[in-house]
Parts: C-alpha cells; structure tokens; sequence
C-alpha cells in the first residue's frame, strides 16, 4: 500500500485505530510472531525497516547544529531530529554515522520504546551528551516517522492537545537595569508575558547579558573575568528596578547560570523573594542538586532546574521530593520525546512544570519537539524560545512561528519541520566558533576557572 493510500484509509476512525494499533505490533522478522505478520497483512500496514541513518550538520545562525535523517524502506518516509551538542558537534556526527546508523538498520521504526532503549543499552557505558544527543535526535526522528505514517501531528500521538499554543519566555539583557527595563518593555509591548532578565556587571563576563564580556583580570591570565559577589549585589537591585518600571503583572525570570557559590545563592534567591519571580534558573550545578533541600527550607522563590542534567538520578529525588518547582531539561540530552514524556509524567504527580531548554543551539526540530511534549502535556509549566532568523527557516520549512506571546506548531503529519538539504549546506559549520569560546575561560580574579 503506497502512503497515499494509507493516509485515505485514515479518514475512518476505525481504520486509524487500527493504524495506530498496527505500529505497535511486532513484527514476525524482529520479535513477533506469524500470528502478529498476519494481523499487520489484515490491517493493511506493511512491514517498514530502517534503511539509514546519517547526520547533517550546518549552522544558519552561525552556531553548530547537528540534525539526524532516519530514511526507511518506504520511499519518501523519513524522520528528522535534532542531537545538537554544539560544543562537541563533530563527536555526535560520529556517534550517529559510525554507530547508530549500522546498529538501526534493518529495525523497525515504529518500535521508539524498543529502539531507545537498544540504542541506550548498546554502549555498554551509557549516558554521556555525545551519546545522549545522538540517541535523542534518532528518537525524535522514530516520532516523527510514526506521525507522518498515521498521518497526525506527535502531539496527538502523545495524548492529544492540553492547550492552544505554548505561552513562552524570551530574553532580556543589558549593561544597566535601566537598559534591561527597556528591553523587557519591548517584549511587553509585543505580547510577551513573560520575560527572562540579566544585567551586565562592569568589567566582568556575566552570562546572558550584553554589558563588558572582555573583563580581563589586571592582566594576570587571559580569559573573562567573573567575581561572584559583585554580580550577586546587582541582581536584587536589577529586579527592584524592573518592578518599579515595568510593574508586577509581567511575570519575570532569571538565570543564575550555576555561577555562585551554594551559599550566595540561597541569599540571592531569599533576596529575590519580594520580587515574586517566576522562577529563578539553575541556582546550583548539577554536581551540586544535594544543595535543593537547604535552599526549599529557607525561601518560596520559585526553581527551575535541569538544563545540563544527563542522568535519571539528576532529576528523580529533586522532583519527587518536591525541590523544584520547574524541570527543564534539554530534550536531546535526556533521550528525545521518550525521556521528555517520562520526566513530564513523573514530575505531573509532584505538581512541577514542565519548561524545557529552548536556545539558539537548538534547531528548529528540537524546538518543535519540545513544543509537540508541551501541547501534551498536563503540567506544562512555560517555553524558551527564540526568532528563528531567515537562514534558519530557509533551512528548516514548518518551523514553530511565534504569535501573541505563544509558540506555535505547524500541523502536519509528525513534528511538521523538514530539512532543505541544499540551504542546510550553505551553512557548513566550522570548529570554534565565538558562541563557546567562553565555556572553559572563566576566572575568578585570582584565576580560579569557574563554571560557565
Ligand atoms: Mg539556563
């Protein structure tokens, strides 16, 4: 049966159940029985196997991105994902063409729990983000392929819309509180209800503001310079500000950046508390989550935490022991959609939000991927998100569009963002670009590395 047909078929309930139902039977090659080929025959839903798996690299907005193509034996049937790990793009590319793609092919792809987990097994030594993003863009594309097979968006694969469209966060920043009042305004006056806010501090790398990133220390080493106590004086000062300009009804957000101390940080989240926060980001690192405890007895700041987190155990005991109040993990470093969901179910029973990692080293597929989760998800708690620029969605057709506030996902079949391969390679990427070049250089004014 050619797709055509199999999307007609569709237009019946019953015959999208059995679709549905169809996927999730095993095959008689792989695991099944005769008894399993002879209902998929009835159903008329043809074995499908994994033909190749490959890697494509590019950079539209000048960071690295890594995207996964799973090609399988129906032709025109494909899946995209992203596994980008910008900082070590070249090691994922690797992970997937030299290791996934021989290990898939010849499997099923509608088998996403049974393929993650061969994937994740198949290391012996697991985890790691170089195996984690590769294994995670893989998965996304395995969702992806099942939605275009039963012609529906993931979301509905997922347990169907809780919501419209997903509220999101953008960024604001600048040398001065005053300059970042102006930013959060702009976001305002375009409908944004909810804004993330970092001010710069003289002479100092401070992230995610646009004030001196060339702190150089009294000439004593190269690198950016970052003294903790300074930054964690202005924060409070940045936030007094903004709730006298911008008034209480923008709910604002801040990241730490897992630069402080443990200590400096519980002050400043207690410091912060009268400023009613929608969440403070990342207080500690994740070598540091034995901190959440102290830090949940002493404030009712709110806490999103999980960007960097690799491992289940980095998130099981903070979410259910009530910790957080926000898990945001980065969906290509946990294990795709497979381990989104897990995390969101585990966490919907302790009432933490979900709002996963959205940045610039994100490609439009893992943007539409969390997006696909958060429309599914009882417990969405917000979204990062960015403007994707022309080149980007040059390279990424159906990319999320963002409108009144709310990122938007384009409602075709599957995650709904294809890869133009020829505008994809007008962007190849290049090692070290300046988007990183900070991580690893950061000094305290003794010449101490800090955490990025
Ligand atoms: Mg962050």
């Amino acid at each position: 049966m050619d797709r055509r047909n199999f999307l007609t078929r569709l237009s019946s309930g019953a015959a999208l159940a059995a679709a549905i139902g169809g996927c999730r039977t095993l095959p008689a090659a792989s695991a099944g029985t005769a008894e399993d080929a002879g209902e998929r025959a009835a159903r008329g839903s043809a074995p499908l196997t994994i033909t190749r798996v490959r890697a494509i690299a590019t950079a539209p907005r000048g960071i690295r991105l890594v995207l996964v193509k799973v090609e399988t034996s129906e032709p025109g049937l494909y899946g995209v994902g992203c596994a980008t790990f910008t900082q070590r793009a070249r090691a994922v590319v690797t992970a997937i063409d030299r290791f996934l793609d021989p290990f898939l092919r010849g499997k099923d792809p509608a088998h996403i729990e049974d393929n993650w987990q061969a994937m994740y097994q198949s290391s012996y030594w697991r985890n790691g983000p170089v195996l984690m993003n590769a294994l995670s863009g893989v998965d996304m594309a395995l969702w992806d392929i099942l939605g275009k097979r039963a012609g529906l968006p993931v979301y509905e694969l997922l347990g169907g819309k809780c919501r419209v469209a997903c509220p999101v966060y953008r960024h604001a920043s600048g040398g001065s509180p005053e300059e970042v009042g102006e930013h959060v305004q702009s976001f305002i006056d375009q409908g944004y209800r909810h804004v993330r806010a970092q001010v710069g501090v003289p002479g100092q790398s401070v992230y995610g503001s646009r004030g001196d990133r060339d702190g150089v220390a009294r000439g004593h080493f190269a690198g950016n310079l970052f003294e903790p106590r300074r930054y964690q004086q202005i924060v409070p000062k940045l936030f007094e500000h903004l709730r006298k300009s911008v008034g209480d009804q923008v709910e604002l957000l801040h990241d730490v950046h897992e630069r402080l101390h443990p200590i400096q940080a519980i002050q400043l989240a207690k410091d912060l508390e009268q400023f009613h926060l929608f969440f403070l980001e990342d207080p500690f690192a994740p070598e540091d989550i034995g901190y959440f405890e102290h830090l949940r007895r002493q404030t009712s700041t709110a806490i999103a935490m999980g960007e960097l987190f690799n491992h289940p155990l980095e998130w099981i005991d903070i979410v259910s022991g009530r910790l957080i109040d926000f898990i945001r993990c980065h969906l290509s470093q946990v294990g795709g959609i497979t381990t989104g969901r897990k995390i969101a179910h585990l966490s919907e029973w302790f009432r933490v939000r979900t709002a996963w990692h959205g940045p610039g080293d994100c490609s439009a597929i893992g943007h539409a991927a969390n997006l696909h989760l958060d429309l599914a998800s009882w417990n969405f708690g917000i979204q990062e998100a960015v403007e994707f620029s022309g080149a980007e969605r040059e390279v990424f057709s159906g990319a999320p569009t963002l409108r009144d506030g709310m990122f938007w996902v384009n409602e075709a079949p599957g995650l709904g963002v294809d890869i133009d391969e020829t505008a994809a390679a007008k962007h190849p990427i290049e090692d070290d670009p300046p988007f990183d070049l900070d991580w690893g250089r950061l000094r305290d004014a003794d010449g101490t590395i800090r955490r990025p």
